[in-house]
């Protein structure tokens, strides 16, 4: 599998996030998606925020901002359902819910080990 393959897949799945936690009942915002390696560093280079190996930082990540009932909710467990569901839509899909430092917002491809 390629990078630009990878991309691709990712581009057209994650595009599906923002009615899928709609249906749930949520409505979200786009957080952070593409990390520039000019800002960011390159991929293993810690500079400025997030981990050095991010997945954003290949363009196989997004970060959505969710709300229910108006509100803001920055917590892994509002991101739960939706990220459940993420995880079925692909076998490289990894919700951020369940790393190490929970990262609910956080929605991204595996790439380790694939490319
Ligand atoms: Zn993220």
């Amino acid at each position: 599998m390629t990078l630009r393959k990878l991309q691709s897949e990712f581009a057209i799945l994650s595009s599906g996030i923002p009615a899928k936690a709609r249906e749930l009942g949520y409505e979200v915002t786009n957080g952070d998606a593409y990390r520039d390696p000019r800002v960011f560093g390159n991929l293993g280079e810690s500079k400025g925020y997030g981990h050095p190996k991010s997945a954003h930082k290949l363009r196989l990540a997004r970060d959505f901002n969710l709300f229910k009932d108006g509100k803001y909710r920055d917590d892994t467990e509002s991101h739960r359902a939706l990220g459940e569901w993420w995880k079925q839509q692909h076998p490289l899909a990894r919700w951020g819910g369940d790393f190490r430092r929970p990262d609910g917002n956080h929605y991204s491809f595996e790439y380790e080990g694939v490319m």
